[in-house]
């Protein structure tokens, strides 16, 4: 096994600690997956305004790469743009703009022929300030140490912005998981938690599901981290969260980031002059987020009218069955052949005409031609940075509102910290009890934005920046920097 890391730190700021030596395994199988759009595979030409986006004097000082379409140089854009507006001090901009650690490991898993492969997989740590990192870890083929890293990036902020007590992680494994067996899963994902064992845990660093990986894999990392990890007989459960029930997981975490992306709606469409009982829906991905975006955002009287995810587009001017898509998406494996829907071109499904938009697939998939194409007035960012700047740029142009995923997409990681309370104290919560806490935090984090955009007159996006960047920067000025 081969571990990399940058300087591995505890404290909050940049308090070195020692780096640890790693240990070993667990995962689960779904639905077929995606051939997922390679970040930047379309290079695309920013329009006029966003290449102030794309320079900065941070960017410069801390050697960022220079490719415009690098995801991590343009999440961390739209955060310094805010921390310029608020004017953030220096030294938080640069401390934000690097995580504290990256680890990267390889590690060996003997497949079901007998024959062994060996795998990469990533943690990166972007900040602990507010509390333990946060965030998923990604089973996918295409993963690379940038989409890590912005991912852990938005976490910090995402955390911050909510108000859970979190700093930003993300992690992943470079392997295709339907393309293995649950046996192979099970090796590849023990193995991996063995890796990162010693740098993973319920006060430290608490993984969980996102693009590719689920309860059943969160459920076996829980176990090997149980059974290897010094002093992990205390809480050792509560290392991970997003966990199967049975094992401590809570109630409506599955369907809590889809909870969360309505929630907002219903909190932020008014303003905007759309009424979610009659209004019309597009999604764009119908794994966890999409399919439960789409049926609660139905069961409010809404209309979902259009669908795409990796085995085409379909759509139904009446309506499609939310509920009945997911049921179909679990058994096949996509939007394809959805008998209550007529099936249709990428370009058209763009096009076609709704109030809100809901990309809930991969990054960067909202680009100039897309920006283009879609007949909104909201898009509800689901998935993590699904708009490029220069994407962005257009919707502005065109008027069309877009709602950021750091407030959109929340509801996830709240749930994911009442799991934690929960295994914590030793208490299950009803689920009344989580889709109201979960609600109270979303109106919250939604007002934050909407008083940072009073405030300094800019996007949403920007102010969801400077909402979750007023709550770090208070909790550096309390702390300090060691030393
Ligand atoms: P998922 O694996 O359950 O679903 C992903 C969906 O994207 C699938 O429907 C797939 O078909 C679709 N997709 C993939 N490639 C595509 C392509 N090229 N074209 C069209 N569709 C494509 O993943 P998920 O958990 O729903 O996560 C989706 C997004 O939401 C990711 O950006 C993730 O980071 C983000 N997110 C997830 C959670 C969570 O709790 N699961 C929380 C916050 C944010």
């Amino acid at each position: 096994m081969t571990r990399m890391m940058s300087k591995p730190s505890k404290g909050a700021n940049g308090t070195a600690a020692t780096s640890k030596p790693a240990p070993a395994k667990a995962a689960k199988p779904a639905a077929a997956k995606p051939a997922k759009a390679r970040k930047g595979a379309r290079p695309e030409q920013a329009p006029e305004g966003s290449e102030q986006l794309m320079r900065h004097s941070v960017f410069d000082e801390l050697a960022f790469p220079t490719d415009p379409n690098n995801l991590y140089r343009q999440t961390v854009g739209s955060m310094l743009q805010a921390a310029d507006l608020m004017n953030l001090p220096h030294e938080l901009k640069i401390i934000l703009a690097q995580p504290k650690n990256e680890i990267m490991v390889h590690f060996p898993v003997r497949m079901d022929d007998g024959q062994f492969r060996l795998f990469k997989g990533y943690r990166v740590q972007h900040n602990n300030a507010l509390g333990p990192y946060k965030g998923g870890l990604r089973f996918h083929h295409d993963v690379h140490l940038d989409d890590v890293k912005s991912l852990s990036f938005l976490m910090t902020m995402k955390c911050s912005l909510v108000g859970v007590p979190y700093g930003g992680g993300k992690g992943g494994i470079k392997v295709d998981p339907y393309k293995h067996s649950k046996a192979e899963m099970e090796r590849i994902v023990r193995r991996f938690t063995a890796a990162i064992a010693h740098d993973i845990g319920p006060d430290y660093d608490i993984p969980a599901p996102d693009v590719g990986s689920n309860s059943q894999h969160m459920a076996w990392i829980a176990d090997t981290y149980s059974s290897i990890s010094e002093g992990s007989g205390k809480n050792g459960m509560a290392v991970v969260t997003g966990k199967p029930v049975e094992i401590g997981g809570s109630l409506g975490r599955e369907k809590a980031t889809g909870q969360g992306v309505v929630d907002t709606l219903v909190e932020m469409l008014p303003e905007i002059g759309v009424d979610i009982k009659n209004c019309k829906v597009s999604i764009l991905g119908y794994g966890n987020v999409g399919s439960w975006s789409g049926r609660i955002v139905q069961d409010k009287g809404a209309k979902v009218i259009a669908v795409m995810d990796h085995t085409g587009a379909i759509r139904n001017d009446g309506g499609l069955d939310a509920h009945a898509l997911a049921i179909h998406c679990q058994k096949t494996g996509g939007v394809a052949g959805f008998k209550g829907a007529t099936a249709i071109a990428k370009d058209e499904f763009y096009k076609t005409k709704v109030d809100v938009f809901i990309p809930a697939a991969l990054e960067q998939m909202i680009q100039e031609p897309e920006a283009k194409l879609l007949n909104c007035k909201v898009v509800a960012e689901g998935a993590n940075a699904p708009t490029t700047p220069a994407g962005e740029r257009i919707l502005q142009q065109r008027g069309i509102e877009v709602l950021p995923a750091i407030l959109c997409n929340a509801g996830g990681v709240t749930v994911s910290y009442f799991e934690w309370v929960q295994n914590k104290t030793s208490h299950a919560w009803e689920l009344e009890t989580v889709d109201r806490e979960l609600n109270k935090h979303m109106i919250a984090a939604a007002r934050r934005c909407r008083d940072a955009r009073k405030k300094y007159k800019c996007d949403l996006r920007t102010a969801a920046y400077i909402g979750a960047l007023e709550r770090l920067k208070q909790a550096y000025l309390v702390r300090g920097i060691f030393p």
